[in-house]
């Protein structure tokens, strides 16, 4: 535990505080949420828990900083600033780094890779604001129409605990580049990063009261946030009920949603393969992030051809796999918190009760020198049926579920039949199966022979359950917009 207290230490002091019009808001007689560290369970810093009125102040703070400074710089000098918030979140990303891990548990180098992906946002979209242009309509000689691109308003952000600071930036970034302002709600489990982000954004020149965050409870600040009367769009990421919750609460304001809600997403693996492919990544498709990404490839359609040998295969290689504090940079870290472990579990103890074989894993893990830690094992669930629950449900932790398939008829048919629609992933060395097979695949993201191989600037959302709109690239830009026309009689 050395290592943890010399981390702790580099670290420098972590935010107590909420961040609202420029200013640090502290607890004073408000309830505070423990953060802890994952991989030790110790406890890492407390923050305020805020309420309604907190949440009043920064929207409050953030529609009159639409009007300020913000609303007078030119697009390009905007630009400029996004770009500026790049480069300082480049000069700190190892501290954040830091912390990231110490928060959510991730290893070193993937929390390293989060803060680069976040400064990476700011700087694709710092190049897209002076290119948001209109367009004139024809209406013949009497009148002149053309459209301009308009902030929208005070944007909220309602973001989870898997991905906490990368997620806050591919927000605020889209919605910073169009113009508007942003109130900021971390999760409960991970509100440190989020903070750090504000300070340094703020460092790099972004006025105050342009982003505000607000740590708290999601039933007391978040949705306070989203049912906020001057909030025109609300930005959300986690589970299926809280998005309804979310999308209800905007609704009584008809304010707009972006919701990315999770998935089930299928992993096909047809039998002309490769499988020294295949294999790393089915299973990088899965065990990133210790399973806690919304767009993993969760369940493994494997064609009957290949199934043994790729089975063999991921349980050779889920064999060598260390699991670690993140500090150790592991290829797996632990669970985000005792319940998320003790709801996994919940998975694959079920499973097993309905006979369902766990052919590696299953089980909470014990780490030497991390025993407070929330550790579950990497683990392959073999013949499991497409009906299950655990071929059905958003497990959120490191369980892959095979199921065997006869055929790409039946592999679509089994990739769709689930309430989600995030992603989808196929091996295969025949293009034309590989088509047939993203055509039919109900996802908003679909990756041939290279499961997440998509980046920063792919749109990215969801069908069906999976969610409402797109983020990342341009396709985000549409949610912080309004279309103005203006049409003028000569
Ligand atoms: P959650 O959906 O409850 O929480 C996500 C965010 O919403 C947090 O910031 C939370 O404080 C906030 N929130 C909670 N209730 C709210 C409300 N009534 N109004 C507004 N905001 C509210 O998710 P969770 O409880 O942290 O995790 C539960 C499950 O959700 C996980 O096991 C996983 O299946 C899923 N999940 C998905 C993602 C994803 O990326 N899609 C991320 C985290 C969790």
């Amino acid at each position: 535990m050395s290592r943890w207290r010399d981390a702790i230490e580099s670290a420098g002091p972590l935010p107590d505080y909420m961040w609202i019009d420029g200013h640090q808001v502290t607890a004073g007689d408000r309830d505070q949420i423990e953060t802890l560290d994952p991989g030790s369970g110790h406890t890492l810093q407390s923050v305020p828990a805020g309420n309604s009125d907190d949440i009043a102040a920064a929207v409050a703070a953030a529609k009159t900083a639409l009007r300020g400074p913000w609303s007078e710089i030119t697009p390009k000098a905007r630009g400029q600033l996004l770009h500026r918030c790049g480069e300082r979140i480049r000069a700190d990303a190892k501290r954040l780094a830091l912390v990231e891990t110490l928060d959510s548990g991730k290893p070193l180098r993937d929390a390293e890779a989060t803060v680069q992906r976040t400064a990476d946002y700011f700087t694709y979209y710092a190049g897209l604001v002076d290119k948001l242009e209109g367009t004139t309509v024809p209406l013949g000689q009497n009148k002149v129409c053309f459209t301009e691109r308009v902030p929208i308003g005070v944007t909220g952000h309602i973001v989870p605990w898997n991905v906490p600071v990368s997620m806050v930036a591919r927000g605020i970034a889209p919605a910073l580049a169009c113009g508007n302002t942003a109130v900021v709600k971390p999760a409960e489990d991970t509100p440190l990063t989020a903070l750090m982000l504000v300070e340094l954004l703020e460092d790099a020149g972004l006025p105050k009261g342009v982003i505000n965050v607000v740590p708290g409870r999601g039933d007391v600040a978040g949705q306070a946030l989203s049912e906020h009367p001057d909030v025109r769009h609300v930005t959300f990421t986690g589970s299926v009920p809280t998005g309804k919750k979310v999308m209800t609460a905007a609704a009584t304001h008809l304010a707009s949603v972006t919701l990315e809600l999770g998935g089930k997403s299928p992993h096909l693996v047809l039998n002309d393969a490769d499988l020294d492919r295949a294999i790393p990544d089915v299973l990088a498709g899965i065990y990133k992030n210790a399973g806690q990404i919304c767009s993993a490839g969760t369940r493994l359609l494997a064609q009957r051809g290949i199934h043994d040998e790729l089975v063999d295969g991921l349980i050779a290689q889920t064999r060598t796999m260390s699991l670690d504090h993140g500090l150790n940079n592991p290829d797996m870290g632990p669970l985000i918190s005792a319940r998320q472990l003790q709801r996994v579990a919940g998975f694959t103890d079920r499973a097993r009760q309905r006979g369902i074989e766990i052919l590696i894993g299953g089980n909470p893990a014990t780490i030497a020198g991390c025993e407070g830690g929330f550790f579950f094992e990497p683990t392959i669930a073999g013949n499991v049926a497409p009906d299950d629950e655990l071929a059905q449900a958003e497990v959120f932790g490191p369980v892959l579920s095979v199921i065997p398939v006869d055929d790409i008829d039946q592999a679509i048919e089994i990739a769709n039949s689930t309430a989600y629609g995030l992603a989808a992933g196929v091996h295969t060395r025949d293009i034309s199966q590989a088509m047939r097979f993203a055509r039919a695949a109900e996802a908003g993201q679909v990756f041939i022979n290279g499961y997440h191989g998509a980046g920063d600037t792919v749109p990215f959302g969801g069908m069906k359950d999976s969610g409402i709109g797109r983020e990342k690239g341009m396709a985000a830009l549409g949610a912080y917009c309004e279309v103005k026309a203006v049409t003028v009689t000569l």
